[in-house]
């Protein structure tokens, strides 16, 4: 029998309201979903790794500018956009990333380039994009990363003097979390997980997400799961959210979903974390929590399993 293989993505968590939403843009964040998943999908089905699956997954949702990564990148404080991705090969636990890195198209695929070819985990700033454009790595000016309704999200945070989350609305009890994720199981057992942001309009002095923190807002190993989160940053960093759900897998033997049930809806609630994740075990068991009103997100599996969601 072969093995069982799926791929489930996200594209951030928040207050995504049925009332708030039209039907022309839920449809358009649907499709946006649906491509990306299919993107991963086909790669596992023709044999592909989970690493190719995700990587693919969520390059197609960093390319879609309704997403807070890659092309839809928010604003920081002085008009510029400073990404922020991982990637983690649960076979190996070899992992790559990149914070506030600058002008990459494709930030998760530079990710994969320092997990591959740097020696090291983790590259910032100026460094990284150093290391982008030496890997041969698509770079695109700051124009590529404009979007007509981030700069307006940049304009009203200045006005205010806060730094929001994506799609924070006026009155600050609509709030998104601008995010893209994926984590894979292919046909060899192999898990992979990788996450990609803008991280928060307006943000200064280099503040840096839990996206791109492997066992924060990323994480993956194959004896045990694949995580990838969407939030508040700074709290799913304090929690190590991905790490301490595979603890509780690996070392207390719970279920994936009893582990993301005690993170998600008990832990990070203690200390006021909103957002989600999307998780997925060995045997291809998948859960996709989140303490808010929503979260985009989408699975396909190859006993026929096709979704895509937004709401609770
Ligand atoms: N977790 C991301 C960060 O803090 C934001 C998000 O998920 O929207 O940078």
């Amino acid at each position: 029998m072969t093995q069982k293989y799926c791929i489930v993505i996200h594209g951030g968590a928040g207050t995504i309201l049925r009332s708030t939403m039209t039907t022309e843009l839920q449809l358009q964040y649907e499709n946006g979903l649906q491509q990306a998943i299919d993107a991963g999908y086909s790669i596992l089905a023709a044999g592909g790794s989970a690493v190719d699956a995700i990587e693919a997954a969520v390059s197609s949702l960093e390319d879609f500018p309704l997403f807070n990564a890659g092309k839809g990148s928010v604003f920081n404080h002085i008009g510029l956009h400073e990404m922020d991705a991982a990637i983690m090969d649960g076979k190996t636990l070899e992992a790559g990333a990149v914070c506030g890195i600058a002008h990459a198209k494709n930030p998760v695929q530079v990710a994969r380039a320092v997990m591959e070819h740097s020696g090291h985990v983790m590259l910032a700033g100026l460094g990284a994009e150093e290391f982008a454009k030496a890997q041969g790595m698509k770079m695109e000016d700051d124009a590529y990363f404009y979007t007509a309704q981030r700069y307006q999200q940049w304009q009203d945070a200045l006005k205010e003097g806060v730094v929001q989350l994506d799609h924070t609305e006026k009155d600050k009890t609509d709030k998104k979390f601008g995010t893209v994720g994926a984590v894979a199981l292919d046909m060899n057992g192999n898990l992979a997980a990788a996450t990609s942001t803008g991280g928060l309009t307006n943000k200064k002095f280099g503040r840096i997400g839990d996206s791109p923190v492997i066992g924060a807002g990323t994480y993956a190993n194959n004896n045990t799961c694949a995580i990838s989160c969407t939030g508040v940053g700074e709290l799913f960093i304090r929690s190590v959210v991905a790490y301490d759900i595979s603890c509780l897998v690996d070392y207390k033997g719970l279920s994936l979903k009893e582990a993301c049930n005690i993170v998600v809806h008990d832990k990070l609630v203690k200390i006021g974390g909103e957002g989600g994740l999307i998780a997925l075990d060995k045997d291809g068991n998948i859960e996709m929590p989140f303490n808010s009103e929503g979260m985009y997100r989408a699975c396909k599996t190859s006993d026929g399993r096709n979704e895509v969601l937004i709401y609770k």
